[in-house]
């Protein structure tokens, strides 16, 4: 590696500016940024400079070699006036993405070498790209069914039958409503972060969205119960989302359980001084694979089931959201047909735990 004094001056607009000096700072400018640099002398091949990014390349592990011999070949291209954009992947896991370019510098006495890792931005694409295609699916499918029931509703005589029809058109309107809904929250709860933060008692709280929850649970015939073991869990909270959070653990404890099952939820100081609040359900459980991705938005373990008692696969992407905004976890425990129970576990406003 040169030392950083060789950097080439660019240009003539600082004719009074000490080389030294200049050199010197645009080394240090060169080297705080994230991408990988090499400058090579055009003549020699020899390389004048690489910022620290580089430098930490050129201590390339294992998996990174594969890289390095990719911008070599890419620095003998521009050597040999072949200027052309060149890709690289390791395919890992996990998967990372480079981008390498080359220009000429210093009236083409030189080639600038600078490679890009373009993993997160490609990650952050296809994230974007699965949540477009994710939301106008979950729109079309019940849009789709009710363009379909409208046209059979108008050709339709029999009174029971044009009565059923408007009894779905008025279900799968609830639906793409209720879409609309947890999106709106879900980006509500994102952007906002907690910023209506009050002084919150979750006893109160937790008796408030239990009592809400109390006929859905009477309709599924699914027993909701309430146990707080101690007193005092007043909070700074954000009512709103914490209301949310738990509205939706009891909803999918419900949803996701038989008849004549019961649904607990509890409210109590954890051993580590968090104050823990649970929903514990005796229902179809979460098969271990699929839980770390049930976080995700739109991810269902099973789509028919879900779909079939109204849920949009965004519950628990709000829950982690709104619990985030709070300085807590999410802890979820589950075993296939034996039940689940969710932790919310957030700090105590005295700034314990965590
Ligand atoms: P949904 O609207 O489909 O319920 P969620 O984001 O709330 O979406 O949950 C994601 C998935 O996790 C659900 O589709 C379901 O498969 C699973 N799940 C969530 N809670 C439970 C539970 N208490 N018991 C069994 N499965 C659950």
């Amino acid at each position: 590696m040169m030392p950083e004094s060789s950097i080439p001056q660019t240009g003539s607009s600082l004719p009074e500016q000490d080389s030294g000096t200049y050199a010197q700072c645009l080394g240090s400018a060169l080297d705080a940024i994230s991408q990988a640099v090499f400058i090579h002398d055009r003549t020699s091949g020899e390389p004048i400079f690489e910022n620290a990014t580089a430098r930490d390349l050129g201590m390339a592990r294992h998996e990174e070699a594969g890289l390095m011999r990719a911008i070599e070949e890419a620095v003998a291209d521009a050597l040999g006036g072949r200027f052309k954009k060149h890709t690289f992947s390791i395919f890992g896991p996990p998967r990372r993405d480079f981008v390498i370019h080359t220009k000429p510098a210093r009236d083409a006495t030189a080639v600038v070498t600078v490679v890009e890792d373009l993993t997160v931005r490609n990650q952050l694409d296809a994230i974007r790209r699965d949540f477009v295609a994710n939301v106008s699916h979950e729109l079309r499918t019940p849009i789709g069914a009710l363009g379909l029931l409208a046209e059979t509703l108008a050709y339709e005589d029999d009174p029971a039958v044009r009565q059923r029809l408007a009894n779905r058109i008025q279900n799968e309107t609830f639906r793409v409503a209720k879409v609309i809904d947890d999106l709106l929250d879900l980006s509500r709860i994102e952007s906002e972060g907690a910023s209506h933060k009050e002084p919150t008692d979750l006893a109160d709280l937790c008796h408030e969205v239990v009592e809400q929850m109390a006929s859905a649970a009477d309709t599924a015939r699914v027993e909701l119960g309430f146990a707080i073991e101690d007193s005092g869990f007043v909070i700074e909270a954000d009512r709103r989302q914490m209301r949310s959070a738990i509205a939706n653990l009891i909803d999918n404890a419900i949803k996701y359980s038989d008849k004549d099952s019961w649904v607990r939820v509890g409210l109590r100081r954890a051993e580590d001084g968090r104050i823990e609040i649970s929903v514990a359900d005796h229902g179809i459980g979460i098969p271990q694979k699929d839980l770390e991705r049930i976080f995700e938005r739109f991810y269902r373990v099973d789509q028919a089931r879900s779909r079939q008692t109204g849920g949009t696969g965004l519950g628990l992407s709000i829950v982690r959201h709104a619990v985030n905004n709070h300085n807590g976890a999410v802890e979820v425990e589950s075993r296939e047909g034996a039940g689940t129970t969710f932790r919310i576990l957030l700090p105590s406003s005295d700034g314990d735990g965590q």
